[in-house]
């Protein structure tokens, strides 16, 4: 078993509050992970730990064989970990797939571009050929040229997972995929995101919606204020007392 994602013994507090206690976990190549746990527990803060946006206190995550933990956010996304947000906040100005293009540029190729390069202008064609496949898979073709700001909160979470997947991440981690989207495009997006995990996508997910997890999660690990508390099946999460504890309190 090969891990992509090693975090081990993660911890990190705001002021008095202790919201990760030596959280470790792996990620599995190639599995789509659930991660969760009651509002509050440290969901979101530990995706942005992995993601840079902010530093652990201590403890070591390493992402292919390389320590990540003291890295800048940017650094890290090029080294293939892609996220979402559980609320995106999109630009006022920017159309749907100009929002897509900005999150694909690529350094090299907006300086050639600005040059006038031949170089450049054939990563542009490339990052456009590249938005428009992933507008189209999440379903947003039809509003690629509506300013971004003007979508709906399911539809912007859409918009979320087409900017992360523009930099082909190894690992993509969501944030609440589920909430605020569409009954009828649910189904959609569980079909969209075990087509990435089949081309060879690692997920890691956040989620509260039992039924997507059921579908979707190979395992899954619960936090209880900052704590792993349980690692199993999803069918095994109704049965385990530390999660039944964690959701129902003490
Ligand atoms: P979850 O995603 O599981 O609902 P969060 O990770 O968002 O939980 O929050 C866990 C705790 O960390 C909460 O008590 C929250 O108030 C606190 N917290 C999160 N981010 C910050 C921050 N930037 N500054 C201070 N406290 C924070
Ligand atoms: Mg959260």
């Amino acid at each position: 078993m090969t891990h992509l994602l090693e975090v081990a013994g993660v911890s990190k507090a705001f002021g008095g509050n202790q919201v990760l206690s030596s959280v470790s976990f792996n990620v599995v190549k190639g599995e789509i992970l659930g991660l969760l746990g009651p509002n509050g527990s440290g969901k979101s803060t530990l995706l942005n730990t992995i993601s840079g946006f902010t530093r652990p206190d201590g403890g070591s995550i390493t992402f292919n064989g390389r320590p990540i933990a003291r890295m800048a956010s940017h650094r890290i996304i090029q080294t293939g970990i892609a996220r979402t947000f559980q609320l995106p906040v999109m630009p006022e100005k920017m159309s749907v797939m100009e929002v897509v293009m900005a999150a694909g540029t690529r350094q090299h190729g907006l300086i050639n571009g600005l040059l006038g390069l031949a170089s450049g202008r054939k990563a542009e064609q490339e990052d456009k050929a590249r938005a428009s496949e992933l507008l189209d898979t999440l379903l947003l073709t039809k509003v690629k040229d509506l300013p971004a700001a003007a979508l709906s909160g399911g539809q912007k979470k859409l918009l979320g997972i087409a900017c992360a997947l523009m930099g082909n991440p190894a690992l993509l981690m969501l944030d609440e995929p589920m909430a605020g989207v569409h009954p009828q495009l649910r189904q959609e997006l569980v079909e969209t995101l075990v087509r990435l995990s089949q081309q060879g996508i690692s997920l890691l997910v956040i989620e509260h919606d039992m039924h997507f997890i059921n579908t979707l999660c190979q395992r899954c690990i619960v936090l209880d204020r900052g704590q792993i508390v349980a690692s199993c099946r999803p069918d095994e999460l109704a049965e385990n007392q530390q999660v039944l504890d964690a959701y129902l309190g003490r």
